[in-house]
């Protein structure tokens, strides 16, 4: 019985810190703090350790009859995480401003399913900006449809196409600024205003600003939406995603994530909050170099245009100016003319970039996109620019030295041209 009842104080000193995060604090510095939590690590140790249970114990029956208080942040049962999960969450929650509570996810698109399924119902529609990463499509058709979802798909930067394509049944937008692959900004404040009139809930895939680039909550959004898997991971070795959403949304998030039975690794969540710790540093660095290489390449007379936000006179970047706090080192270039054979001479050349998916890891990468396959509100290339401009690369900066990255795309210019 003794064992049963003497819980770990004794074994760990407590070391109380008085330290808080407040609203004052400026974002390295929220990274840094945010999650960290004396009744999670005892006060002793930095970062919660990794707590591998599925079972809790209870004290005796009287405990287990009473049950425990069902909130976040209380032993339960492991589906329900442990410390380090809710660690994890709860540094989501306070990076971002007006978020009631995160979700986890064991993928980013296992997020946008979960924020999707937590609000739509048969005979729902929804809408989904044209340039939204492609498996959010896919998930329209294969999983929303059979469900009796109905997708429409608007142009992002079209915003009297967007309010006309509103009906009684439109309950919820997935918007995504910048665009995958093509990068376009749109103007989120506008959108989310208009979803909300018409009483609809809208969703952001906030993968590529992070919390510390857009503040989605703040702009109007009900739900932010995050891959893990990039920059808060950081170093390409797992998969997660989230959802951060204000009072309104948060329950019934978290319901329907039991109910499907998500559940993130204790493992994976301690990398991701090692992750996180650094993420503001990486993004700095990957956003300045980023824009040193996005400079260098549109002097580049094999390149058409420049899709990067950040760069003065890039589509996109007065919008990025007003909303944004941050870059990152994803963006999208497009050759001049050229030919698929060309392009894949240009990427198999580079050394240093990694041609694979995903992106927001130390290491840099290119990937060959085709911008077109995935779009039916929109075309590319867009209307005004030449037809012939329509080969798209998309590069994720690293943390190498851009001097290093520009003489391996140099390299990469010169294959192209030698056929
Ligand atoms: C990678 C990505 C996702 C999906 O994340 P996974 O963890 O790979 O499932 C969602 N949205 C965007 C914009 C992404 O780039």
């Amino acid at each position: 019985m003794g064992h049963r009842s003497s819980h770990a104080q004794g074994i760990v000193p407590r070391y109380r810190r008085s330290r808080r995060l407040s609203r004052e604090h400026r974002p390295a510095t929220r990274v840094t703090e945010a999650g960290r939590r004396d009744e999670w690590t005892g006060g002793a140790v930095v970062s919660p350790p990794v707590w591998r249970a599925s079972t809790h114990l209870y004290a005796d029956c009287a405990d287990l009859a009473k049950g425990r208080p069902n909130e976040d942040g209380q032993f339960y049962y492991g589906r329900r995480g442990s410390p380090t999960q809710w660690a994890l969450s709860a540094a989501l929650t306070e990076l971002e401003p007006g978020a009631a509570g995160t979700v986890l996810y064991p993928s980013g698109v296992a997020a946008i399913a979960g924020a999707l399924l937590t609000v739509l119902k048969q005979g729902d529609v929804l809408l989904i900006s044209d340039n939204a990463y492609e498996p959010s499509r896919t998930m329209a058709a294969q999983l929303l449809a059979p469900l009796g979802i109905t997708t429409r798909f608007f142009d992002p930067l079209d915003i009297p196409a967007y309010q006309a394509l509103f009906c009684d049944n439109t309950r919820a937008v997935l918007l995504e600024s910048p665009g995958s692959l093509t990068m376009e900004v749109c103007d989120i404040p506008a959108l989310a205003a208009i979803a909300r009139e018409r009483g609809a809930v809208s969703m952001i895939d906030n993968t590529w600003a992070s919390q510390l680039g857009f503040a989605a909550l703040s702009h109007g959004c009900d739900m932010s939406i995050m891959a893990l898997t990039k920059h808060v991971g950081g170093h390409s070795d797992l998969m997660m995603g989230s959802v951060s959403a204000g009072p309104e949304w948060y329950p019934a998030l978290r319901i329907k994530s039991q109910v499907l039975g998500h559940v993130v690794s204790p493992d994976d969540a301690a990398l991701a909050l090692r992750g996180l710790r650094t993420m503001a540093l990486r993004l700095q660095h990957s956003t300045a170099s980023a824009l040193q290489i996005a400079g260098w390449l549109a002097a580049r007379p094999e390149v058409a245009q420049v899709l990067c936000p950040m760069l003065p006179g890039a589509p996109g970047h007065d919008l990025w100016q007003r909303d944004f706090t941050g870059g990152c080192g994803l963006f999208s270039f497009v050759l001049k003319g050229s030919s698929v054979a060309a392009r894949a001479r240009l990427i198999d050349a580079l050394e240093l970039f990694g041609i694979g998916y995903s992106w927001g890891g130390f290491e840099s990468l290119v990937t060959p996109v085709d911008p077109a396959r995935a779009r039916s509100a929109t075309v590319w290339p867009s209307i005004g620019t030449d037809p012939q401009d329509r080969l798209v690369v998309r590069l994720s900066i690293g943390l190498e030295d851009p001097a290093d990255l520009i003489a391996d795309l140099e390299r990469g210019f010169a294959a192209m041209a030698g056929a």
